[in-house]
């Protein structure tokens, strides 16, 4: 067992060599940092003198985030809690006191590229073959506004997908990422390349996906604080994340919803202060952080159009002073809303649709060699805390167990 232990704790950075117990969790929906400390008796005031952007960071963890807690005779000496893909809070017992510092999250990527022949429905045949739930998504999302999978898809047309996934102790760890995607509609192909982060048809025009237009208007604010999933601090000597864009305005300033969509949440959420969040449909959800006070009428269920108003700025929660702090949050993951989105349609350079031309050349070469010697998609499945999980057999990364004693 002390194998087990002290192979769980270097796979996962946990550096107290006194565990004797390590446990894993999902976090829950409604649950803060600042009730996790109450239930383990570490005193709040180690998260009151967080500096704000800290606090801020870990206001909103995301109900589902798995975290590791390293035990020593029933006390908690160390805590493992995931803020992003990138980033992990670590609270550790040292010198008679609890600490708080941060920790980038090891993780591996595989890569894939893979034919097969449709047999019932894309996204069905996906999770069939892949294992990932996630990567079917993610196709269907991609293609959701140029075909129509229900009409045009017969038996036996191929399907061709190249995408990288990490992966983190054998598990899918965040979303994957889909480089080029082919599907034949009656035997015709249709692709879809990725070219800096947006997706494009082979003619080069993008494919509409999810637009989001600026919350508070360009005139009246500007940003003062950019989304970074881990940027290191030199002053703090460690990593922290910002996990949204940040638009500095006067108190009072109109806030939009960024797309259509309807009001999932509505109210006070931790250090966030005031807090709407609207639910865009796809996975898409966004979040307006800190106002002053909510449009009236707007009430949760609200169905808004993109551009209506919800609110007003303010400096509610754990704020600096007056500011939106926005999110875009896509399946669970906080990403950045500047860049994974287009916030207006826009084509081209000449020398972009070049460099895409000789993406897209390199693409179908591939394609056809992935067809020509038709590779299947790689899967294991096994069978990790009940539910079937898909581990891709390069995985190096071993399967903790649940929960090991000594
Ligand atoms: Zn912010």
């Amino acid at each position: 067992m002390r194998n087990i232990i002290t192979t769980l704790l270097f796979i996962l950075n946990l550096n107290t060599l006194y565990a004797n117990q390590v446990e894993s969790g999902y976090w829950k929906s409604g649950e803060t940092l600042l009730s996790f400390f109450e239930k383990h008796n570490i005193p709040q005031s180690l998260y009151y003198n967080l500096p704000k952007e800290d606090q801020e960071s870990a206001a909103d963890i995301y109900a589902g985030t798995r975290y590791f807690m390293a035990y020593q005779d029933e006390k908690l000496v160390e805590l493992l809690l995931p803020i992003s893909d990138e980033l992990q809070i670590k609270v550790y017992y040292k010198d008679g006191k609890y600490q708080f510092t941060t920790l980038p999250i090891a993780y591996t990527t595989i890569e894939d590229t893979f034919v097969i022949e449709l047999e019932n429905s894309p996204y069905y045949d996906i999770v069939k073959h892949t294992g990932l739930r996630s990567l079917a998504d993610e196709f269907v999302t991609i293609f959701k506004n140029s075909i129509d999978f229900s009409r045009n898809i017969r038996k036996g047309d191929k399907l061709v997908l190249s995408y990288e996934q990490k992966m983190r102790l054998g598990k899918p760890h965040g979303s994957p990422h889909i480089k080029m995607a082919m599907i034949e509609t009656n035997k015709k192909p249709n692709y879809l390349i990725n070219y800096k982060g947006r997706y494009f048809n082979e003619k080069g025009i993008e494919i509409e996906g999810f637009y989001l237009m600026r919350p508070v208007d360009s005139s009246k604010s500007w940003i003062s604080s950019h989304f970074s999933p881990k940027r290191w601090h030199p002053i703090l000597k460690r990593y922290r994340a910002h996990l949204g864009v940040d638009y500095a305005a006067n108190t009072g300033t109109p806030i939009k919803a960024a797309a259509d969509g309807r009001v999932v949440f509505i109210g006070t959420k931790g250090g966030y202060g005031k807090t709407i969040e609207i639910d865009h449909g796809n996975g898409f959800k966004t979040l307006y952080a800190h106002m002053n006070n909510y449009r009236s009428g707007i009430k949760n269920g609200s169905r808004v159009k993109r551009g209506q108003i919800i609110g007003y700025v303010g400096s509610t929660g754990l704020s600096t002073g007056p500011h939106l702090h926005f999110e875009l949050i896509r399946r669970g993951t906080r990403i950045n809303p500047l860049s994974a989105i287009k916030i207006e349609k826009d084509s081209l350079s000449d020398e972009e649709k070049r460099e895409f031309q000789a993406l897209l050349s390199s693409y179908k070469a591939k394609i056809e060699q992935t067809i020509a010697q038709n590779i299947k998609p790689k899967k294991i499945d096994i069978f990790l805390d009940g539910e079937q999980v898909a581990l891709i057999a390069q995985t190096p990364l071993q399967t903790p167990s649940k929960k090991e004693k000594i």
